[in-house]
């Protein structure tokens, strides 16, 4: 299961936006053709389309830096934050 879920409980990817994903988590992408996935830059992301941009219409603009796939990439979680825990 894609640790997407655990962030955002009880919603299907095509109904997850910025906003639903809290601050803690590292977003990454994930390529569908050789399976990399790598961290993005959510604050990038998110001041370009917008926080309330649902993640299906975002990963259209995404490139994988493995094989160089631009079709069909999936956001994903990569990790979390630990600074925001010692705080
Ligand atoms: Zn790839």
């Amino acid at each position: 299961m894609d640790p997407l879920f655990d962030a955002v409980p009880g919603k299907a990817y095509y109904a997850i936006s910025f906003r639903d994903i809290p601050e803690t988590y590292i977003l990454g992408g994930r390529c569908i053709l050789c399976r990399h996935v790598g961290p993005v830059d959510r604050h990038r992301i998110e001041l370009r389309h917008g926080a309330g941009e649902q993640l299906r219409y975002v990963g259209r603009h995404l490139r994988c830096l493995a094989c160089g796939n631009t079709v069909r990439n999936h956001f994903t979680v990569v990790g979390c934050y630990l600074t925001r825990l010692l705080t």
